[in-house]
């Protein structure tokens, strides 16, 4: 018996799962000879593995948004910042500039200020006078306990002289006596260097 070969049937094995199938059925996918169910799997594992990298990408998407909206609030919150910090600079200039001057003490310059001196000079004078029953005979006596030592320069400037009937005269010198004290002081110094 002679079969003709165009009607043989030719079977051909699936490349995945190794069911026969009639080669006309066969698929070829990506160089495979596939079976009809082994397509339909690769075409559902394609599609779900560009769904997964589709949502991938989407999460990283919202991920790199989610970084963008992180620095630019961290962006607004550092001007927020430094807005706060100049206010803050600001107002505390301002506040230094409107403040008190402080009483200063230790840079007080007595030449300066004869008045206050001579004010300091009395009070220490009457507190020597209510301790000792008697008036200092020199303004020197009241340093420390009456008056700083720091004031001790300025006795120059005054003249102090106790008087008879236990009372005393406190007068500032003139300009030009304390000047020329100063200069024969300096000769003295320079003098004795
Ligand atoms: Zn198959």
């Amino acid at each position: 018996m002679h079969t003709p070969p165009e009607t043989t049937p030719v079977y051909v094995k699936c490349e995945r799962c190794g069911t026969r199938i009639p080669e006309q059925s066969a698929i070829e996918e990506n160089g495979l000879l596939l079976c009809g169910e082994c397509l339909v799997a690769d075409v559902k594992r394609d599609v779900s593995r560009a769904e997964a990298e589709a949502e991938h990408q989407r999460l990283e998407q919202c991920s790199i948004e989610r970084d963008q909206i992180r620095r630019q609030q961290r962006r607004r919150a550092l001007l927020i910042l430094c807005v706060c910090v100049t206010g803050l600079i600001t107002a505390l200039g301002v506040s230094h500039i409107h403040r008190a001057e402080p009483v200063q003490t230790r840079s007080f310059k007595s030449v300066e200020h004869p008045d206050m001196v001579k004010s300091m000079l009395l009070i220490g004078i009457y507190k020597y006078k209510s301790e000792h029953g008697t008036l200092p005979e020199s303004l020197k006596d009241l340093v420390p306990r009456y008056l700083s030592a720091e004031l001790t320069g300025a006795f120059k400037l005054f003249d102090y002289t106790v008087l008879e009937d236990d009372s005393y005269l406190l007068e500032l010198k003139k300009k030009t006596e304390t000047l020329e004290e100063n200069q024969r002081e300096e000769a003295t110094q320079g003098e004795k260097l």
